[in-house]
């Protein structure tokens, strides 16, 4: 099947008992057993619920992956990737993270006694120095946030296979729609399904994606464990946010794309990224392994103090001032105060997090409305 029908079919069977064609919200904690053990596959909702199974099953076919896991946030998703290690071990990963997975690496993972190397990962072959005998994740995100580099995932790929290491990729920013790093060699994806995939701004939740047999078992036995798996409510919420991801994701395109070439030779702009411009450093590894660009676009306000930053971010109409990305609404962030507030400063200079960045997240309203309120935004 093709993304759209999966987008709307996969893993939704009419209710058995009464033929509903929408799943219904199982809003139960547990389940009647004939006897002991005698049940049907269902037995306690922290492990199994099947409002929730029919959306891990969609969002498996969304990106290729044999098993889906469904989170109540992308944290709870990404601890669970980080609770496979054990002290000693060490984890490569980029140096222009999400604030909250440079936050629980540092100030929550560090402490148990495992090792963390932030690189530069845009040539893949960065990463051959920093192996060693205890290596054993790589945690990629592509594109970047927010700074929307470009990581080569099959190049990565090819390394952590020779090495036998863990890739994990943080999809959120692509979606599925654009981007299935499965295919390019991925073990493990993960998501903020908060963003583009929920696409309503109305859950918290996350996901992870697997083939393999061994660490899906191993990734589940964490899952009922430590127990962050999401209820059915926002279980159903997110399969009808996903009915419209392929509509959704083609807008937001079609308005980052406008909205990102109005910005490029606007006098109050300084740096502009998005990885759709040929002169983007990584331009030609995004064609490849993207479908599209995405709605997320960073800009800096050439000159500006964070007084003059903050006033431009205040003076939207509309787009809000929030965190968050991948709505249907447009949003704006400024990510040294709001998103990245918790990597330390040097650390996010180094990338170009620096106090007049903005990121705007470009959705789907008409793009005359949004191009209107940058120009005033911006006089
Ligand atoms: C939001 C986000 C997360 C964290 O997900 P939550 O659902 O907020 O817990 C992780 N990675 C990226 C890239 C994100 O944007």
């Amino acid at each position: 099947m093709k993304f759209a029908t999966k987008a709307i079919h996969a893993g939704q069977e009419p209710d058995p008992t009464t033929g509903a064609v929408m799943t219904p919200i199982y809003q139960t904690s547990t389940y009647w057993q004939k006897a002991p053990g005698d049940h049907k596959g269902f037995e306690y909702s922290r492990g199994t619920n099947p409002t929730r199974k029919a959306l891990e099953d969609c969002l498996a076919a969304l990106e290729n992956a044999k098993y889906g896991l469904a989170f109540s946030s992308g944290m709870g998703a990404t601890d669970t990737v980080l609770r496979l290690l054990k002290p000693g071990d060490e984890v490569i990963t980029g140096n222009d993270l999400y604030g909250g997975s440079y936050r629980i690496f540092t100030k929550v993972y560090e402490k148990y006694g495992i090792k963390f190397h932030f690189l530069d990962l845009s040539k893949p072959e960065n990463i051959l120095p920093h192996i060693n005998e205890n290596t054993k994740l790589v945690w990629i995100e592509t594109p970047t946030n927010p700074t929307m580099r470009i990581i080569d995932i099959e190049g990565v790929a090819k390394i952590t296979k020779q090495h036998k290491l863990i890739l994990t990729v943080d999809n959120t920013f692509a979606s599925p729609y654009l981007q299935n790093p499965m295919d390019l060699g991925a073990d493990i994806v993960m998501h903020s399904v908060t963003k583009y995939i929920g696409g309503h701004s109305d859950v918290v939740m996350g996901a992870l994606l697997v083939n393999d047999d061994q660490l899906y078992k191993d990734l589940w036995f964490i899952y009922n464990a430590c127990g962050a798996t999401p209820g059915p409510q926002d279980s159903f919420l997110v399969l009808r946010g996903i009915k419209t991801l392929h509509l959704r994701m083609k807008a937001h395109c079609e308005n980052g794309e406008k909205v990102a070439r109005y910005l490029k030779n606007h006098p109050k702009i300084d740096k502009i990224y998005w990885p759709g411009f040929e002169d983007h450093p990584n331009h030609d590894i995004a064609k490849k392994q993207m479908r599209g660009f995405g709605g997320m676009v960073s800009i800096t306000l050439k000159g500006a103090d964070l007084q003059e930053t903050f006033r431009v971010a205040s003076s939207f109409k509309v787009f809000t001032l929030a965190e968050s990305l991948g709505g249907v609404e447009s949003l704006i962030n400024h990510p040294t105060t709001m998103t990245h507030g918790s990597i330390p400063k040097a650390e996010r200079e180094k990338v170009g997090v620096t106090d007049n960045l903005l990121r705007l997240s470009v959705g789907v309203e008409d793009i005359d409305d949004l191009l209107a309120d940058l120009e005033q935004a911006l006089s």
